[in-house]
């Protein structure tokens, strides 16, 4: 048996940031993961990975803070200068620019392996004591805090437990947290794609009345312009473009595209993802707090998911780091619900917003899409309003810690 100040259950992208985010600060932490926690040896050279994240200012700060920035773009990231969103059934269209920010980009375009990677590399240097290749299989309240019995028979306890162990978390759902969930009915295709044109640093997305798709830029090389595609749509259209041939998926991707990309001259594998929300209704109860997909799930559309888990992470470390440098239990109820209180609200609000796109963009009410169409052409035409859409899309303008500022 094993004592700890906090176990993180799950070495994802919000797992392992808030191991070392603790670390930093001196609390004896655990990780435990059922895949390695090795960090790989990534190349320039390697095939792209099909999934990818669309980082915004503040996670990149977090990442900074980390150590885990410099070797993410020292590896292979896309700044993205220039977002562009329009009606592929109408003609509303709106566009943003970094012109207005002071730091140059709307954001960077990562690949999920290049962004762990540079957090195993920081954790490979910390006092973190890492359990990999370890599930968690059950939970149990102990006198002292929580206890988790890992799959090799050992326990590990601690005062509070923090599941990161994604959407479908094992750990909340031991603690008998419920979790309100709604499928969005359509699944989304993912892979990359050459393109004939250059991206010129755009990420770009229309909404299609079968879905969203969306074009988000990756480094060049050699020459040849590459995008990962998000592309939703529902499971019966998922299956028919699934089976297309190559060259069928190209053609019909750069239909549907209108062009903008021009030709499609190859695709990678493709990778098809079910999409749900899911929202916890609390964030802690018994000793587990819950960060990242275990606490919420949400459409990619905007790219938000692992962005808001991002800054889960930074405001649950400067809330366990405030209470501990007060002397105050760090694990005690009033400190996990001022965790909640900065996050749930802010969560729910981005996911409330998520719904209401999906099923601004779904309707095929002439009333509706007239309406969307002059949204966003006005939209376009306000760059006040604008320039605060891009600052609230930073993630700056919210509760940040004092840290990340
Ligand atoms: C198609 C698609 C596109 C997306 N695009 C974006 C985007 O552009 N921008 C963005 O911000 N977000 C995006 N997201 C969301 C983003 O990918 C997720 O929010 C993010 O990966 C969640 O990270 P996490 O660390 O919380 O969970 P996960 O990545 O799910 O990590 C959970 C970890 O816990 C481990 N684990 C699970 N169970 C156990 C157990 N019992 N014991 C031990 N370990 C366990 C797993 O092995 C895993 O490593 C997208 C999602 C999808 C589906």
């Amino acid at each position: 048996m094993q004592t700890i100040d906090v176990i993180i259950v799950g070495g994802g992208m919000v797992g392992a940031s808030l191991a070392l985010a603790l670390a930093r600060s001196g609390m004896q932490t655990a990780l435990v993961e059922q895949q390695t926690l090795q960090p790989g040896s990534l190349s320039m050279n390697d095939p792209w990975q099909p999934r990818v994240s669309a980082l915004t200012e503040a996670s990149i700060k977090l990442l900074n803070y980390l150590g885990a920035w410099e070797g993410i773009i020292g590896q292979r990231a896309c700044a993205y200068t220039h977002m562009t969103v329009w009606d592929g059934e109408g003609t509303g269209q709106v566009e943003f620019d970094a012109k207005s920010l002071p730091q140059k980009n709307l954001g960077y375009i990562v690949e999920n392996d290049v962004i762990r990677n540079a957090l195993l590399q920081q954790l490979a240097s910390s006092t973190v004591q890492c359990f990999d290749q370890q599930t968690t299989l059950e939970y149990k309240l102990s006198g002292q805090g929580g206890e988790i019995v890992l799959e090799n028979g050992d326990v590990l306890g601690a005062p509070l437990l923090v599941a990161a162990d994604g959407g479908e978390s094992r750990l909340r759902q031991l603690s008998g947290i419920p979790a309100n969930q709604m499928d969005y009915k359509h699944h989304a295709l993912v892979t990359t794609v050459e393109t004939a044109l250059f991206h010129h640093h755009t990420a770009r997305q229309v909404f299609l009345d079968s879905g969203p798709l969306a074009f988000l830029p990756l480094q060049s090389q050699g020459g040849r312009h590459y995008c990962s595609i998000v592309w939703s749509v529902l499971p019966a259209e998922a299956d028919r473009i699934e089976a297309l041939s190559d060259d069928a998926f190209c053609q019909e991707l750069a239909r549907a595209f209108e062009h903008r990309a021009g030709n499609i001259l190859k695709v990678d594998q493709r990778f098809r993802y079910p999409l749900r929300q899911r929202h916890a209704r609390q964030y802690h109860r018994q000793r587990v707090v819950l960060v990242g997909d275990a606490a919420h799930t949400i459409h990619p559309l905007a790219g938000q998911g692992v962005n808001l888990g991002f800054m889960d992470v930074a405001v649950l470390a400067d809330e366990l780091i405030k209470a501990a440098s007060r002397g105050d239990d760090y694990f005690a109820a009033h400190v996990l619900d001022r965790y909640q209180r900065r996050r749930i609200g802010h969560n729910s609000l981005t996911m409330a917003a998520m719904t209401g796109f999906q099923n601004l963009f779904g309707a095929n009410d002439l009333g509706i899409r007239w309406i969307r169409n002059t949204g966003l052409s006005l939209t376009n035409r306000l760059p006040f309003i604008k320039n605060m859409i891009v600052d609230q899309a930073s993630g700056l303008s919210k509760d940040i810690p004092g840290f990340l500022q």
